[in-house]
């Protein structure tokens, strides 16, 4: 079931995403040759701290997962698409990281992701996350009353498939609200004009990944978490959680600095 926020729940959920934008800024920064992901997580993990906010990442244990998610990001590196857990991994110059990050704050969650090169970048790496970025925004931009989840669904596959990437399926963007994953799905490929229908009041996370090589396909790491691409190309993820609203679409979890 789809539950309808109401102006006043929206805007408490803006301030959750706010606490997103600032822990995703924070670790953005934090992020160097040399740095482990451990020490991103306990970066973002003092921007929740200082906000008041807990973690729906830590501790999360969906149907899939064998174990309780241990940290407060997602830490996705190379040829991790999604679900990363941060381990000791020291950045190296070049890598590709993908940070998803989660906050509850006063009972409301925002999530959001994103995705950036440590260090000196590769020309296609750049490529890969622009394509992310750009099929977000035409996500965002269809995110509107009057259109359905198909519509928005088409829109990032299209973005995605013109660039030559390929869309890990089974994955993708959700209503966001108390809880983190909430209905409805949001795909990223589909066709215009299906679904369901979208309403003032629904507050989704939408959530492109790309595939560097053009492969759809991807496995489950050892950990039963990490989501690789099954070719060993490169992925890049990023998120938003947006309102749709009768101004039209308006963006929870914006970046900002601390
Ligand atoms: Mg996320
Ligand atoms: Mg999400």
């Amino acid at each position: 079931m789809v539950e309808l926020k109401t102006d006043t729940s929206i805007d408490a959920m803006h301030a959750a995403g706010r606490v997103v934008g600032q822990a995703l800024t924070a670790v953005r920064e934090a992020a160097r040759v040399g740095v482990s992901l451990l020490e991103l997580d306990e970066v973002a993990r003092e921007v929740l701290r200082a906000a008041g906010a807990s973690s729906p990442f830590l501790g999360y244990r969906p149907s899939f997962a064998p174990t309780p998610f241990p940290a407060v990001i997602c830490a996705s590196v190379n040829d991790a698409i999604v679900h990363g857990i941060p381990t000791g991994h020291r950045l190296r110059d070049g890598d590709l990281v993908s940070i998803d990050c989660g906050a509850e704050l006063d009972g409301w969650v925002g999530d959001s992701a994103i995705s950036f090169v440590v260090g000196r970048p590769r020309p296609a790496d750049l490529r890969l996350i622009d394509a992310a970025e750009r099929a977000l925004a035409a996500g965002v931009e269809a995110a509107r009353a009057g259109h359905r989840i198909g519509d928005i669904a088409h829109a990032i596959g299209r973005v995605c498939r013109t660039a030559g990437y390929g869309i890990p399926h089974g994955f993708g963007g959700h209503g966001v609200g108390r809880r983190m994953h909430e209905d409805p799905e949001v795909p990223n490929e589909g066709r215009p004009g299906r679904g369901l229908p979208l309403r003032p009041g629904m507050v989704i996370a939408i959530e492109p990944m790309v595939i560097a090589s053009g492969t759809d396909a991807y496995l489950t790491a050892g950990d039963g978490w990490t989501l690789r691409t099954a070719d060993g190309s490169r992925a890049a993820h990023v998120e938003h959680t947006v309102a749709i609203t009768d101004a039209g679409p308006r963006i929870l979890t914006a970046r900002v600095p601390t």
